[in-house]
């Protein structure tokens, strides 16, 4: 969508207020020409020696009433941006939820959040203030280059001479201004980027003592963005002035040209002060102008920047194909899955990888680092794409099951699992926000923190930071657990959930989902063989993501291979921690 298309998208909208807004623009248009009038009549009256008293209430009235009709345009227009402003971030959020996983990998956290707030808001000043005047100001010279016409053809001719080099300036000024905004908003971005890293690393940053490096990195940016800010501001104090100037020349040939006529007795006095009056109250509505091509510029820069996000179709999402499912069982086949990340020079991670798990089958998946077993779990909710016939669920290709139906029937805890800034309850009842106390506390339960939480001094209801902070990796993984559990899913995926948790606590926490979980399908990718060896079935993935093994704990550790071996070194670790203990 261009970024044309796109405010009008949204200005239709809010048709009506835009209607009612520009009718009151107009209005104010028309009620504007009443004031060189309004002062007209006063010196006409001057000039007959009349008594000027009516005509002063009369410029009183009309000057009341175009201060109201402004008013009300501009109520009526600042608020239609402001609901366009709020559903544009609604849509924004919306949109970044739609997005893959592999967008997330490729645009960075401070950069969406700069456009999701000074992009954003630079629309929103484009839609209001600037819309308003692109409406009005031409209106409001078409009539008053009617009425100065209908009063003094020649003077108004002259008065209007200088105005079309106003066109040139504002066409050579807007693209200039469209530019050094752009870049004022792209450095922006990369600026919130440094500040959010700088944030969220903290710890790293101060353990590794690179306060001073991350200072001089920031300030490089900071740099770059004082030098755009002030080449904006060059182009803009350019431009502000050129266009302030076109008022002084016009006041000029009205006093000059003006005067002349009205010695002559080409024309009145009376009509001198209109022209007059008009010169005067028109400086302001060309002033704005400037101030106008900017805003309407920094609003195009930042739709364009927007559509970048916006714009993009998830490659990822319900085709017109898609099965008519109520519901999933969790029986899960995977026949000879290929996978390699977008970047194609690099190496599969996964090669030729195939199994079968039943429905309240539990498949437990071990293997080197990077070899691929959170790839292939992170395939089974569509985290990435796969083609199709790779993966089926209860018999239906994955890419055919409806999205929203996969991903809710699936429960993932990631190995580093974010916890929301908000209370421990909250965190667990995440998916289930209208879980009950009782049901917060059993999932804290059966994931082993019941005891930890209880601990606290505010229990269920203390708060844990961002990324969870004051607590510790373990509490934070069986938290994330506890999160999964109280939904109940079909399919449940533990990647290296417990790898912070203690051998013995993983075990009793195993055990009891085993009895808890009866009837519905399990995935457990582990380092630990203990946690996997009373799965239905185990995949050994290689180094090159290659399924070596699949068998269950007996059959593998009677086979001899690579699963055995791990095994009896293991076994043999936990006797010697054993006999330290
Ligand atoms: P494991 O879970 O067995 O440690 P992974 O599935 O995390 O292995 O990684 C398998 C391979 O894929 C590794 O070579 C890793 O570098 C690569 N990889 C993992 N995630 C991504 C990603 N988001 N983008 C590109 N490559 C990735």
């Amino acid at each position: 969508m261009s970024p044309f298309a796109r405010v009008l998208f949204y200005v239709r909208q809010l048709r009506g207020q835009y209607a009612l807004g520009a009718i009151l623009t107009l209005a104010f248009a028309g009620c504007f020409q009443l004031v060189p009038l309004a002062v007209r009549a006063v010196v006409v009256r001057l000039d007959a020696g009349l008594d000027v008293m009516p005509a002063i209430w009369g410029l009183i009235g009309v000057a009341v009433l175009t201060a109201g009709v402004r008013m009300a345009s501009r109520l009526v227009l600042f608020r239609a941006a402001r609901e366009i402003e709020y559903r544009l971030r609604n849509d924004f959020l919306s949109q970044l939820q739609r997005l893959p996983q592999s967008f997330f990998n490729q645009n960075r956290t401070g950069d969406l959040m700069s456009r999701a707030v000074n992009d954003i808001t630079s629309v929103r000043l484009f839609l209001g203030m600037a819309l308003l005047n692109i409406v009005q100001t031409p209106v409001l010279y078409a009539l008053a280059i009617g009425v100065m016409m209908a009063m003094d053809m020649t003077l108004a001719l002259c008065v209007l001479a200088p105005y079309p080099l106003f066109i040139i300036i504002g066409r050579v000024f807007g693209w200039r201004m469209h530019a050094a905004n752009l870049a004022v908003q792209e450095q922006l971005g990369r600026l919130s980027t440094r500040v959010q890293e700088n944030a969220a690393g903290v710890l790293v940053v101060r353990s590794y003592a690179i306060e001073e490096q991350e200072k001089a990195r920031f300030a490089v940016e900071n740099d770059a963005l004082l030098d755009r800010w002030v080449r904006l501001a060059g182009v803009n104090a350019a431009m502000q002035p050129t266009i302030g100037m076109l008022p002084a020349i016009a006041t000029i040939v009205v006093l000059f040209v003006g005067g002349g006529r009205v010695q002559q007795g080409l024309m009145t006095s009376a009509d001198l002060w209109a022209f007059f009056t008009y010169i005067f109250v028109l400086t302001f509505p060309t002033f704005m102008m400037g101030w106008v091509i900017a805003m309407f510029q920094r609003g195009m820069a930042s739709l364009q920047r927007l559509g970048e996000i916006l714009d993009v179709v998830p490659a990822i999402r319900d085709h017109d194909d898609v099965a008519q499912m109520r519901q999933i069982g969790g029986a899960i086949s995977a026949r000879s899955i290929h996978f390699r990340y977008n970047d194609d020079e690099r190496e599969a991670a996964l090669v030729g990888v195939s199994f079968d798990v039943a429905q309240g089958q539990t498949l437990g998946i071990v293997g080197p680092v990077g070899a691929g077993k959170s790839t292939l779990v992170n395939l089974i909710p569509r985290v990435f794409g796969l083609p199709d016939g790779c993966l089926s669920i209860d018999g239906v290709d994955v890419n055919r099951v409806p999205l929203h139906l996969l991903r809710s029937s699936i429960a993932m805890v990631p190995q580093d699992s974010f916890l929301f800034s908000t209370t421990i309850a909250d965190n667990i009842r995440f998916g289930v926000p209208d879980a009950s106390l009782d049901e917060v506390r059993e999932a804290a339960r059966r994931a082993h923190v019941l005891e930890d939480i209880e601990e606290f001094s505010m229990g269920f209801d203390t708060p844990v930071g961002e990324r969870g902070i004051t607590l510790s990796g373990g509490q934070r993984q069986r938290i994330a657990l506890a999160r999964a559990l109280i939904l109940d899913p079909a399919i449940l995926i533990l990647d290296d959930a417990m790898s912070s948790v203690d051998a013995a606590t993983e075990e009793a926490i195993l055990k009891d989902l085993r009895a808890a979980r009866a009837g519905r399908s399990c995935f457990i990718v582990a380092h630990r063989l203990s946690a996997v060896r009373d799965a239905d079935l185990i995949l050994v993935l290689g180094e090159q993501g290659d399924a070596q093994e699949l068998g269950t704990h007996d059959e593998l550790v009677r086979s001899g291979g690579f699963y055995a071996s791990l095994w009896e070194h293991q076994q043999f670790e936990s006797e010697i921690e054993e006999e330290v203990a």
